[in-house]
Formats: structure tokens, sequence, C-alpha cells
């Protein structure tokens, strides 16, 4: 088998988004599977890609809660006996 079998981590990489969104024809995307697991360094990269796109969504995910109430008693008390501190 040959190098030239597999895409390129460029290749890769530019079509990270439509593999994720999962409109990625499925040849290349066959293609794509075959590149990752001959290539560690494009499966942290995936991987870390999914983990940036997690964190997009969380933060932009409305939430329901209440801002107040969220912390706990324990670290409002250490923020006040720090703030006594760094007065003295
Ligand atoms: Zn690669």
């Amino acid at each position: 088998m040959s190098r030239n079998d597999y895409i390129t981590c460029r290749e890769l990489i530019d079509f990270i988004a439509d593999y994720l969104d999962g409109t990625l024809a499925p040849e290349f995307r066959h293609e794509f599977d075959r590149h990752l697991t001959v290539c560690p360094p494009c499966v942290a990269y995936l991987d870390a890609y999914k983990k940036t796109i997690a964190l997009g969504k969380a933060a932009l995910k409305p939430s329901d809660e209440p801002a107040t109430g969220q912390v706990p008693e324990g670290l409002l008390h250490a923020i006040r006996v720090a703030r006594q501190q760094a007065n003295q």
C-alpha cells in the first residue's frame, strides 16, 4: 500500500467540520476514517476540535438557573478570608 492511498493531513483538517456535521460524502468519510487509523496527530486534532465545539455549545446554551445561589457557601467564605488577608 503506497503513501498516496491516504488523504493528507491538510485535506483531513480542511474537511473536519463536514466530517463532524455528517455532511461529508461517504467515500471521503471512509478515507477520513482510514487516515485517522494511521495518523495519531490527526486523531488528537479531531479530539481537540470536538472538545472546542462542545465548549462553544455549552457557552451558548441558555441557562434556566438563576445566577445567584450557585456559589457554595464554603467558597464564599474562602473568598472573604482571602480578601481580609490581602487587606492586612
Ligand atoms: Zn494526519
